[in-house]
Protein backbone atom coordinates (compact mmCIF):
# COMPACT_ATOMS: atom_id res chain seq x y z
CA UNK A 1 0.00 0.00 0.00
CA UNK A 2 1.33 3.52 -0.78
CA UNK A 3 0.48 6.48 1.96
CA UNK A 4 -0.79 9.56 0.61
CA UNK A 5 2.56 11.11 1.89
CA UNK A 6 4.10 8.24 -0.61
CA UNK A 7 1.65 9.48 -3.27
CA UNK A 8 2.38 12.80 -2.95
CA UNK A 9 6.30 12.13 -3.07
CA UNK A 10 6.04 10.12 -5.98
CA UNK A 11 4.13 12.62 -7.73
CA UNK A 12 6.54 15.65 -6.71
CA UNK A 13 9.50 13.62 -8.25
CA UNK A 14 7.54 12.78 -10.62
CA UNK A 15 6.25 16.10 -11.97
CA UNK A 16 7.65 15.85 -15.98
CA UNK A 17 6.48 12.11 -15.75
CA UNK A 18 2.83 13.29 -16.20
CA UNK A 19 1.06 11.28 -19.29
CA UNK A 20 2.70 8.06 -18.17
CA UNK A 21 -0.27 7.26 -15.67
CA UNK A 22 -1.64 4.64 -17.69
CA UNK A 23 -2.19 0.88 -15.92
CA UNK A 24 1.40 0.24 -16.30
CA UNK A 25 2.73 3.07 -14.48
CA UNK A 26 1.91 5.11 -11.88
CA UNK A 27 3.74 8.57 -10.81
CA UNK A 28 6.35 7.88 -13.57
CA UNK A 29 7.39 4.27 -12.27
CA UNK A 30 6.68 0.98 -13.83
CA UNK A 31 4.00 -1.19 -12.82
CA UNK A 32 4.08 -5.51 -13.04
CA UNK A 33 1.25 -7.13 -12.05
CA UNK A 34 2.19 -9.95 -9.49
CA UNK A 35 -0.81 -12.24 -8.37
CA UNK A 36 -3.23 -10.16 -9.13
CA UNK A 37 -2.20 -7.11 -8.02
CA UNK A 38 -0.03 -4.36 -9.20
CA UNK A 39 2.92 -3.75 -7.42
CA UNK A 40 6.12 -1.22 -8.63
CA UNK A 41 8.30 -3.42 -10.34
CA UNK A 42 11.92 -1.53 -8.51
CA UNK A 43 10.09 -3.07 -5.56
CA UNK A 44 9.75 -6.02 -6.49
CA UNK A 45 13.19 -6.12 -8.51
CA UNK A 46 14.88 -5.16 -5.03
CA UNK A 47 12.51 -7.70 -2.26
CA UNK A 48 13.87 -10.30 -4.87
CA UNK A 49 17.51 -9.62 -4.89
CA UNK A 50 17.43 -8.77 -0.40
CA UNK A 51 14.89 -11.92 -0.10
CA UNK A 52 13.03 -10.10 2.02
CA UNK A 53 10.11 -7.76 1.74
CA UNK A 54 11.17 -3.66 2.12
CA UNK A 55 9.53 -2.32 5.22
CA UNK A 56 7.50 1.06 6.06
CA UNK A 57 10.43 2.89 6.38
CA UNK A 58 12.72 1.86 3.16
CA UNK A 59 12.66 3.29 -0.06
CA UNK A 60 14.10 2.67 -3.20
CA UNK A 61 16.15 5.43 -4.96
CA UNK A 62 17.06 5.19 -8.86
CA UNK A 63 21.03 6.52 -8.82
CA UNK A 64 20.22 7.97 -12.67
CA UNK A 65 16.82 9.79 -11.38
CA UNK A 66 14.74 7.81 -13.97
CA UNK A 67 12.39 5.94 -12.72
CA UNK A 68 11.62 3.57 -15.07
CA UNK A 69 15.24 2.56 -15.21
CA UNK A 70 14.52 -0.42 -12.75
CA UNK A 71 18.35 -2.22 -13.38
CA UNK A 72 19.81 -3.61 -9.82
CA UNK A 73 22.75 -1.37 -10.70
CA UNK A 74 20.52 1.63 -10.93
CA UNK A 75 18.55 1.26 -7.49
CA UNK A 76 19.73 1.37 -3.67
CA UNK A 77 17.32 1.02 -0.54
CA UNK A 78 17.54 4.15 1.48
CA UNK A 79 15.78 4.62 4.97
CA UNK A 80 12.86 7.37 3.91
CA UNK A 81 14.04 10.11 5.73
CA UNK A 82 17.52 9.61 4.15
CA UNK A 83 16.05 9.46 0.76
CA UNK A 84 13.72 12.78 0.90
CA UNK A 85 17.38 14.40 2.46
CA UNK A 86 18.84 13.27 -0.87
CA UNK A 87 16.04 14.58 -3.08
CA UNK A 88 16.69 18.15 -1.24
CA UNK A 89 20.27 18.01 -1.62
CA UNK A 90 19.64 17.11 -5.42
CA UNK A 91 17.03 20.12 -6.09
CA UNK A 92 19.49 22.12 -4.23
CA UNK A 93 22.17 21.60 -6.95
CA UNK A 94 19.85 21.69 -9.72
CA UNK A 95 17.96 24.92 -8.67
CA UNK A 96 21.61 26.34 -8.81
CA UNK A 97 22.29 24.77 -12.30
CA UNK A 98 25.52 22.82 -10.76
ZN1 LIG B 1 14.81 8.90 -5.10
Amino acid sequence: MVSIKQQKHLKKLNANQKGKNNRNYKGGYKLICIDGKYIFEHRYIMEKLMGRSLNKNEDIHHLNLNPTDNRIENLVVLTKSDHAKLHAILRRCKNRNV
